[in-house]
């Protein structure tokens, strides 16, 4: 299934998207259906997919993102493999939706895409283990860390350059019927590809990763993990269109502006 998250005249809500291009209204979210085990259930209202504004497909308490999960971009970095999976949080306010704009902050210096596979947790996970990691999991979706690479080479920690409004974009949909570990990952700028790999590259795989971070924090429904980018981020400047593509998901989309050309604050 694909779930959306959508507004449709001044109303919210989350659906499914069937492949007519039809939304059906699922009745409260997607998370309180899998916690207590029950079959999804329906308002009855459909909308078709022209008429809604798809959002950021989960409001996730916390994203917790990878540093070098893939071999090339830790060495395009000039880091070691890591032994163990490297983790760090990106905060729920830089959320953005498919089709919003990455603003760049006033003071940037060089801003740069990273597509990346990410996992949507669908219950509360706690020391979960490798077994029954994906019984954890809602779906999968797109993800871009958008990253400020002078702050974070600055600061020696990158809460700073990973936190920015807008540096999550995420969506345009949650797919959970989807074997995560070898999809092809792609990054066009201006619809150039400057990122494709596989996510069967990854270091520490999905399994890994859910059941690694579920030892050190609670994972709750909705919370997004990121798995990490491949070789050949680089920076982005207003105007620019950044697309991360993901095999049997598909495209997010997001503009870049300059800080001034805020709509609103
Ligand atoms: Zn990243």
């Amino acid at each position: 299934m694909r779930f959306v998250r959508f507004a449709c005249r001044g109303k919210t809500g989350y659906g499914v998207l069937k492949e007519d291009g039809n939304v059906i209204e699922i009745k409260g979210n997607p998370f309180s259906f899998f916690a207590d085990g029950s079959q999804i259930q329906f308002t009855g209202r459909l909308f078709s997919l022209e008429d809604v504004k798809l959002l950021a497909p989960c409001l996730p308490s916390k994203i917790v993102c990878l540093g070098l999960n893939y071999r090339p971009h830790a060495r395009e970095t000039s880091q070691p493999i890591p032994s163990s999976p490297i983790i760090f949080l990106k905060p729920s306010t830089a959320v953005i939706g498919p089709g919003e704009s990455i603003v760049l902050p006033r003071n940037y210096h060089r801003v740069d895409y990273e597509g990346e596979l990410a996992i949507v947790i669908s219950k509360k996970a706690h020391f979960v283990s490798r077994e029954k990691a994906h019984d954890y999991v809602l779906g999968y979706t797109c993800f871009n860390d958008v990253t400020e690479r002078q702050f974070q080479k600055e600061d020696g920690q990158w809460t700073r350059a990973k936190s920015f409004d807008t540096f999550a974009p995420l969506g345009p949909w949650i797919e959970s019927e989807i074997d995560p570990d070898n999809l092809k990952l792609e990054t066009r700028l201006n619809g150039i590809t400057c990122q494709s790999d596989s996510t069967s590259e990854l270091i520490f795989d999905t399994k890994n990763l859910i059941s690694f971070i579920s030892e050190v924090m609670t994972l709750l429904p909705g919370d997004v993990i990121s798995t990490g980018t491949p070789a050949g981020i680089g920076p982005m400047k207003p105007g620019d269109t950044v697309e991360v593509i993901i095999e049997k998901i598909g495209v997010l989309q997001n503009r870049v502006v300059a800080h001034d050309s805020r709509q609103s604050s």
